[in-house]
């Protein structure tokens, strides 16, 4: 690339810059990629670590732009015009980079100004972090979801629970909570065995998800329990839901899963109720249900 760029005129020191260009670029490790900011962002030079990762010879990723690797599409080259601008190159951004097969990565990349030759380019390094974002996600996802049902577990259905009273104290938005257990559980488990009583927990988990609003959070709470937030529900409209979701579960017919129903306490926050009591009253609502023959709904 240095020879055909103007400006090499002393021969000796662009052999120099041409040995240390080698050196590098095309010898490192990290995929890199000579840009030209001025040309539509079109791809001067690429290493050979970037031919490999992108999966383009040589000669067709000269051909290319930026904006055709880049999943934004012509909407990269506005960012790229402000990276180009920094003196000092910039912090790591974050893109989607497309590889010639056409599967996707995600890439952190860092960019920098770099004069070659006397014209004014942008050496632009990638760093595949798919990897690590897929793993970052599934401990996300482990770390607030039930591994059964793929509900969110209880801590953090907690702190949900939290932003619900945070939002009842400033803007005045009721909210309430369900408790939902099943009934005779443990008579199922011995009848059919726990793997059975497995999927009709799953099952359950579906059922509430698919009932309620996409707002409401369904969690499971322990065992057989779970337990829903409704946020800017009164206790009207939260009794509704429940019993709604009570017919339900009593008229699901699953081939081979024993049939179940679920008692159901129902609670609306009351001002200045710490969630401790909140819960308490939820649970005792649940108890009275059971107390009164299961299958039911009970508010208190
Ligand atoms: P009640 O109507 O009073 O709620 O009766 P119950 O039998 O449902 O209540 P109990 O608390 O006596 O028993 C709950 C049962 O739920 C016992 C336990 O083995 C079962 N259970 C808890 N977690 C799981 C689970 O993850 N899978 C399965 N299969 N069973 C579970
Ligand atoms: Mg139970
Ligand atoms: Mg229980």
């Amino acid at each position: 690339i240095l020879a055909s760029l103007p400006g090499c005129s002393n021969r000796s020191s662009a052999l120099e810059e041409e040995r240390f260009y080698e050196k590098l670029f095309h010898s490192n490790s990290a995929p890199m990629l000579l840009i030209d900011p001025g040309a539509d962002g079109r791809i001067v030079d690429a290493n050979s670590a970037a031919t490999r990762f992108y999966g383009y010879s040589h000669d067709t990723f000269c051909l290319k732009h930026t904006w055709e690797i880049n999943a934004l599409g012509r909407d990269v080259l506005p960012i790229m015009n402000e990276v180009a601008k920094l003196p000092g190159g910039h912090k790591p951004l974050n893109f989607v980079h497309r590889l010639a097969d056409g599967s996707l990565r995600d890439v952190q990349t860092y960019a920098g100004p770099l004069e070659v030759g006397g014209r004014r380019l942008m050496l632009c390094i990638i760093h595949d972090v798919t990897e690590q974002k897929r793993l970052k996600n599934e401990l996300q996802h482990a770390a607030s979801r039930d591994h059964l049902t793929g509900l969110w577990n209880r801590r953090r259905f907690v702190e949900m629970l939290e932003t619900a009273q945070g939002q009842k104290r400033r803007h005045d938005l009721d909210y309430c909570l369900m408790l939902v257990d099943a009934d005779y559980f443990k008579a199922i488990n011995d009848q059919h065995g726990h793997h059975a009583g497995d999927e009709v927990l799953v099952l359950l988990a579906r059922t509430f998800e698919a009932r309620v609003r996409e707002a409401d959070a369904v969690c499971r709470w322990g065992g057989e329990e779970f337990i829903v937030l409704l946020p800017q529900t009164d206790l009207e409209n939260a009794m509704r839901v429940a019993e709604s979701l009570r017919m339900t579960i009593e008229q699901i017919r699953v081939a081979h899963l024993p049939q179940v129903t679920v008692s159901i306490g129902v609670v609306q926050h009351q001002a200045g109720e710490i969630t401790e009591h909140l819960l308490k009253r939820v649970d005792a609502a649940l108890y009275r249900a059971k107390e009164l023959g299961r299958n039911r709904v009970v508010s208190a």
